[in-house]
This record gives structure tokens, C-alpha cells and sequence, in this order.
């Protein structure tokens, strides 16, 4: 029987970096692929990460090419940009993630048995990208509940309670195993007119069951999988059952330093001024420079900070089609002085708002704007 290839993508991101670095120190023994797919408007630290990765780690990431548009001489961005004629992507029309991420990412699958490895944090409340493919299957090591939403949904689903229970049966005894069943018996329908409902009951079974033992639940779902066409139904045992670690921001952070890989330097904070009040900027995410998911205030900070690759980013808009990179305003009238000031002084506004109430990292601030952005770009 073929065993899964264990697989993980490297966005360029702190998270998948910290990843990459954790599974490789954590299980030596696994053969892990690393692979990243390169749109050609990465920021230079970008590049550089993926570089001090590969020493790190000591293998190659496979920069997931295509030959056919290679040989004309673009990057993949300009080839499809030119292919579109003009036509920039946005959060509606998102073919840049479509056909220079998920599209090389299958192709490089190409239908074999997968374990995907997501960097999702611990202190996030998002779902990654799940693929549709039947032969890819997404784990979140950082987080609890390392198993993605629709093997939960399967495993929690009422038909299959049955088989469930019995193989909870062989970890839990006594009053845990009677909290398990109150768990299993509490209904959940799966119909898709009460979809929030769903979510919400499925989390709060899914929380129950892990607060009895994460190996004892990892353990169950691990012999459910068995019953399935899963990718992991290949392993005869996965090292990762009997991890209960959780791993928030500041573990990112101390796993990129200590490693030596280090933080991407458009991570770090940069103080500004403006009518006499103080703020700081960066950048919260990886990805292209000129990522139409960006904030305004990061806008400006491309334009003080990388002006020359701002510039180029102009060069994309053309107001006359109302191709532009933001819905209501051009790159053109974001930098006139008296803009520039109130995006700095909004900014500034929010983060004194934000900051009085929860995390200090302007970057949770910046995140928390954004957190439906692209999971696949920005990990
Ligand atoms: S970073 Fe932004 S612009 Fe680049 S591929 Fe991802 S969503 Fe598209």
C-alpha cells in the first residue's frame, strides 16, 4: 500500500516559515516536501526567507515552475495579467490566487495521497484552505483540533455515531466515556439553511470531546479515518496524534529567531508622526507587494518604505477601465499628502482603540481588519 506524501506549502509568511521548522525539529523521521509557489511580485524578504529556510532545513523548496510560462519571459503574474487583459483581481475576481497557487498546488499533488500541513495558529479562529480534491487532506499541527472542518463534520456526522462511539470505546472508560456519549447525542443537523447553527454546535462537540484528552480524541478520529478514503487512512500510525502542543504568535516569532531563519523584516514596526501624535506601521502579511487585500495604511507604508515597488504598482492601474487596485480610490489619490495624513491619523484612532482592549502587536491590530484575506498567500 502506498503510503501519503506529507507535503507543506511555504507562503513566504512567518506561520508556514515557523512550521516548516517546527514539524522538521519535532518529527526528523517524516519526509516532508516543501514546496512554494512563486507569483513574482514577492517583496525581496520573501525570497530571503524561503532562501534561509532551505539552509535550515537543509533541502530544497520547490518552486512549483511552469515551464509554458517561463518561456515567454514573464512571471506568472504578468503572464496571467496580460492573459486577462488588463483586468486586476480583487476579492470578487481572485484569479491570481486561483491560477498561481491552487492551480500549481494540485498540478504538483498530481492525484496521489497527500497530508497537507497548514500553519492556522493556535490563537486563530479561521479554517484554511481546504482542498476539493478527495486526495488531499489539510492537518493544523499549531492548533488543538488538528483536523480540518470536513473530517469533523464526517466524524460528528449523526450516521455515523454509531461506529464513532464504539471506537471512542477504546480510550475512554467510565465517566469520560458518558460525557462522550451526552457528547455524540447532542443533535446536529448538517442541512445547509442552518449552516451558523452547524458550525457552532460542531465546534462546541468537537472542544468537548478534546477537553476529555487530545490523544484519546486524536486516537479516535485516527481509527475513524481508517473506515475512510482520507489520505492518513495509508498510515498505520501518525506521530502527530499525541501532540498537545499549541502554538500562538509568540512561539512564530521565538521559532523564526532561535532558529536563526529569522523574522521577515517587513514584520518589524516602523514609528511615524504625523500633527504631533505617534503611530507604527508594517506590513502584516507576505504575499505580492501590491496585494489588493492590504490596508490603506499599508499602502502608505509601501509608498514610504519601498517607494520604487509602489511606483510599479501605479503602473498596473488604469483609472480609464477602472482597473484599479482598491474599489473606491486609485493609488494616484492614496498619496497626496492631505490623504496620506488621514490614513495615518485613522490608523493611529484604531490602534489606540484596539490596543486599549486587547493585543499590543500592531500586527493583531492589522490582522483582525483583515482576517478573511487570503489564507493561502499569507500564512
Ligand atoms: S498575495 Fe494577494 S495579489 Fe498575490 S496572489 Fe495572493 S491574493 Fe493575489
Amino acid at each position: 500500500m502506498n503510503k501519503p506524501r506529507h507535503i507543506l506549502g511555504i507562503s513566504g509568511g512567518k506561520d508556514s516559515a515557523a512550521l516548516a521548522i517546527y514539524l522538521n525539529d519535532t518529527y526528523p523521521h517524516f519526509n516532508f516536501e516543501y514546496y512554494f509557489c512563486d507569483t513574482g511580485k514577492e517583496l525581496d524578504e520573501t525570497y530571503q526567507l524561503v532562501s534561509n529556510l532551505e539552509s535550515y532545513l537543509g533541502k530544497t523548496i520547490k518552486k512549483l515552475d511552469n515551464p509554458e510560462i517561463e518561456s515567454t519571459g514573464d512571471d506568472p503574474f504578468d503572464f496571467y495579467y496580460k492573459s486577462f487583459r488588463g483586468y486586476l483581481p480583487s476579492p470578487q475576481a481572485r484569479w491570481c490566487t486561483a491560477l498561481m497557487k491552487l492551480k500549481p498546488f494540485e498540478k504538483f499533488v498530481n492525484g496521489e495521497p497527500t497530508v497537507s500541513y497548514v500553519g492556522i495558529r493556535g490563537d486563530e479562529e479561521r479554517e484554511g484552505y481546504i482542498s476539493r480534491e478527495n486526495n488531499i487532506q489539510s492537518i493544523f499541527p499549531f492548533r488543538k483540533n488538528i483536523w480540518s472542518n470536513d473530517v469533523m463534520t464526517k466524524f460528528f456526522h449523526p450516521e455515523n455515531q454509531k461506529a464513532v462511539l464504539d471506537f471512542f470505546q477504546n480510550y475512554h472508560k467510565g465517566t469520560n466515556l458518558d460525557r462522550i456519549f451526552s457528547i455524540l447525542e447532542e443533535p446536529i443537523t448538517f442541512d445547509k439553511n442552518f449552516k451558523a447553527e452547524t458550525e457552532k454546535i460542531l465546534k462546541r462537540k468537537v472542544n468537548s470531546a478534546l477537553d476529555l484528552g487530545i490523544p484519546e480524541f486524536n486516537r479516535t478520529v485516527f481509527d475513524f479515518l481508517q473506515t475512510t478514503d482520507y489520505a492518513l487512512a495509508l498510515e498505520e500510525d501518525y506521530a502527530l496524534l499525541d501532540n498537545e502542543d499549541v502554538l500562538v504568535r509568540e512561539d512564530i516569532f521565538r521559532i523564526l529567531r532561535e532558529s536563526g531563519v529569522g523574522v521577515p523584516e517587513y514584520y518589524e514596526k516602523i514609528e511615524f508622526e504625523v500633527d504631533g501624535k505617534k503611530g507604527e506601521y508594517a506590513r502584516s502579511r507576505s504575499g505580492c507587494y501590491f496585494c489588493f487585500f492590504q490596508q490603506k495604511i499599508e499602502w502608505v507604508w509601501l509608498y514610504e518604505q519601498h517607494p520604487a515597488l509602489f511606483e510599479k504598482a501605479m503602473t498596473y492601474e488604469n483609472e480609464d477601465e477602472l482597473f484599479t487596485w482598491m474599489a473606491n480610490e486609485t493609488l494616484k489619490e492614496l498619496i497626496q499628502p492631505q490623504r496620506i495624513k488621514e490614513i495615518k491619523l485613522g490608523h493611529i484612532q484604531r490602534s489606540n482603540k484596539k490596543e486599549s482592549k486587547s493585543s499590543p502587536y500592531l500586527l493583531d491590530i492589522l490582522e483582525g481588519t483583515e482576517r478573511d484575506g487570503c489564507n493561502t498567500c499569507f500564512l
